[in-house]
């Protein structure tokens, strides 16, 4: 069976609407995109959809209780919710610094959970 959707490209600000059809593994595009760069993000975004995650983690001990947190790369969108619910079970003990991984392998998706905020004791 051949799905038809329409994604909005991100790349850049334009953010033309790509036609593409989908069958299974099967990827066409149809219309829409005004520059090659569309294409790439049109089949990472139908074939394997991921975004960038931020979210918070708990802080044992710190001058704040929480972190800022976010994926090291984007998170397939099928393991989202596994993540998220990852993340808000861990917690860390201060002191946190910016770019420590606070979760490895969060969800056995070979990502890390990172701090972006340094937090003291
Ligand atoms: S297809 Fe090209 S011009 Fe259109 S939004 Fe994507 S990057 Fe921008």
């Amino acid at each position: 069976m051949t799905d038809e959707k329409k994604i909005t490209c991100i790349v850049c600000p334009i953010g033309c609407k790509i036609l593409v059809k989908i069958d299974g593994k099967h990827f066409e595009l149809v219309d829409g995109n005004k520059c090659k760069r569309g294409i790439d993000y049109a089949i990472s975004e139908a074939l394997d959809p991921r975004r960038m995650l931020t979210s918070s983690v708990l802080v044992k001990n710190g001058e704040w209780p929480l972190v800022s947190v976010k994926s090291s790369k984007p998170v397939p969108k099928n393991k989202i919710v596994s993540v998220l619910n990852e993340i808000k079970k861990a917690s860390v003990n201060a002191p946190v610094k910016s770019g420590q991984v606070v979760l490895n392998n969060v969800a056995d998706t070979k990502i890390d959970i990172v701090a972006t905020k340094s937090i003291k004791k």
